[in-house]
């Protein structure tokens, strides 16, 4: 099996003023993130806050990533910011397709698609989230909702370790209640085999979880086969917590 880096990529969502940030930077800084082979770490910050972070955190060895992006290039889209904006601010990597924004936005995995191709267009990593509903899951049907949201959402030929797909489901973010190891194992090899035919080296592509992952939980989770990281919300604001889990690959 391809050897695959481990991702640990922080989701701030919509928390961090320019203080708070500093604060972490600062927390961050006495930690001293070190450079260790097969692990890439990665913080997502409003986008307020990435031409800031960018800086430090590189010197921190952390990459520093947007939570959105338009697909157009530029033009008459009040309030939206596109990728060329958020590589120009500095940022290496993009989410596209988070829960919150399928469910509070409307976003189809149509519009995911063409935002990941965007990211892509900009030297941007994209990472596509899927995940389903409770509702889904206690129906029975939380395989195929993710593999109609992988097939859908994700564009065919993206290359590499620039292929990132985050299993989030719905349920388990922001909850406490993380999936099942079991869980997650199983769907991490649904979506392995969902994404076979989209690149010539799927297998060197990343799958990372997302929900509720926490210091205590995080060995565990980042052990189980075919998991290549964790997309961290709540956990992600707190230098140490982050850097805890981070330091449980
Ligand atoms: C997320 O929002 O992507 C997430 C996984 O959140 P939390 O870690 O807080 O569950």
């Amino acid at each position: 099996m391809a050897k695959r880096p481990k991702l640990i990529a922080g989701n701030w969502k919509m928390n961090g003023t320019r203080a708070e940030a500093k604060t972490f930077l600062d927390a961050l800084s006495k930690l001293k993130p070190e450079m260790r082979p097969g692990r890439q770490l990665l913080i997502c910050p409003p986008a307020t806050l990435i031409a800031e972070m960018a800086g430090p955190l590189a010197g921190l060895n952390v990459q520093v990533g947007g939570q959105n992006c338009h697909p157009g290039v530029n033009g008459a889209f009040t309030g939206d910011i596109s990728a060329g904006m958020i590589r120009d601010a500095g940022a290496d990597y993009v989410i596209v397709g988070h829960s919150e924004r399928r469910a509070m936005h409307g976003e189809t995995d149509q519009l995911v698609h063409v935002k990941a191709l965007a990211a892509r267009r900009h030297d941007l990593i994209p990472i596509i989230c899927v995940g389903e509903t409770l509702a889904e899951r206690e129906d029975g049907h939380a395989q195929s909702v993710v593999r109609k949201q992988v097939r859908d959402s994700v564009p065919d030929g993206i290359e590499g370790i620039a292929l990132v797909v985050a299993y989030e489901p719905v349920w388990a973010i922001g909850t406490g209640r993380a999936a099942t190891l079991e869980d997650i194992a199983t769907m991490h090899h649904v979506i392995r085999e969902a994404l076979s035919g989209k690149s010539d080296d799927v297998e060197c592509g990343l799958i990372l979880y997302g929900g509720s992952v926490k210091p205590d939980n995080a060995a565990g989770i980042l052990a189980v086969e075919g998991v290549d990281g964790a997309l961290i919300g709540g956990a992600s604001l707190a230098a140490a917590d982050f850097m805890a889990i981070a330091d449980a690959v």
